[in-house]
């Protein structure tokens, strides 16, 4: 296999030899399945086909890049979120599941059949945003994205969904924006502080840093975001936002400074801090200044 491809190898004997080299089984299937175009439950039924070289060499090279440390995401540029399978390359952060709970929180308040306007800031490959418009097809939404390789890869991700309910729009979060107002903000953030040493471990290495890091607490951004929310939101309008599991508490309070309220913090499936919530409040009461 990989090492001899002139040397015929059977699927079964190729994914044994390529799971021992990565340590990982399912690695070594989505790979195969890839340098073959067939699906991972295909190369089981047909473990003892023989790999042509081209093949065999194929493989061989996406094992070596796996081995280098290249997500499993972006060798094959394609991730699942959601209901989504979709485009990504290094332009983008790769989407993770635990941002699943954000895109679940936000389809919470927002009526199934309401023309709601949500705006995604930072929308990457544009996975919160399309999960949402896919389960609000009456919803319009705006993602926003400095990056205009991102932006790219989020509108080919719509295109090939077939989802028109999303407008794409560059510059750095609240710019682009005017003084549009919103029923519903979500955004998946940098939140990593500058110091972490994930940044160097992983996946992480190869993902574009301005969509990881974010300042030396890792909360610059977010204090951007929550600073500028209210002003783009409708009275009683929600901001809804990823974080890292030990920010809930400084998250809280930036909300409460900028006079958000009904504040709340979900948990991942790992019960650590996730998502904060915060609400515009509806109206002037008698005693707000
Ligand atoms: N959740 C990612 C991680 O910790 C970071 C994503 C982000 O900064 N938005 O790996």
């Amino acid at each position: 296999m990989p090492d001899h491809p002139l040397h015929p190898t059977r699927i079964r004997q190729a994914l044994a030899e390529a799971t021992q080299r990565l340590g990982d089984r399912v690695d070594a299937e989505v790979l195969l399945a890839y340098a073959l175009s067939k699906s991972r439950s295909w190369l089981i039924a047909h473990a003892d086909d023989l790999l042509l070289s081209d093949h065999a060499a194929a493989y061989a090279w996406l094992i070596e890049q796996r081995e280098a440390g290249e997500p499993i995401a972006y060798i094959i540029g394609r991730r699942g979120f959601w209901s989504l399978d979709l485009e990504v390359t290094p332009a983008t952060l790769i989407p993770r599941p635990e941002t699943e709970l954000l895109v679940e929180l936000a389809l919470e308040r927002l009526p199934a059949d309401k023309a709601c306007r949500v705006l995604d800031l930072g929308t990457g490959s544009g996975a919160v945003a399309l999960a949402i418009a896919r389960d609000r097809p009456m919803a319009q939404i705006i993602a926003t994205d400095a990056s205009s390789d991102a932006l790219a890869v989020a509108q080919r991700n719509a295109r090939s969904h077939h989802i028109g309910n999303v407008s794409f729009v560059h510059g750095d979060w609240f710019a682009p924006l005017d003084d549009r107002r919103f029923d519903v903000i979500v955004s998946n953030p940098p939140y990593i502080e500058a110091t972490d040493p994930h940044l160097q471990q992983g996946d992480l290495r190869f993902e574009p840093i301005s969509a990881l890091m974010s300042g030396s607490d890792g909360l610059d951004d977010i204090r951007r975001i929550v600073r500028d929310a209210g002003l783009h939101l409708v009275p009683g309008g929600w901001l809804l936002f990823e974080h890292g599991w030990n920010q809930g508490g400084a998250v809280r309070a930036l909300l409460r400074d900028a006079d958000f309220a009904e504040l709340s913090t979900a948990h991942d499936l790992e019960q650590r801090d996730r998502v904060s919530i915060g609400r515009r409040p509806v109206a002037g009461t008698c005693d707000s200044p």
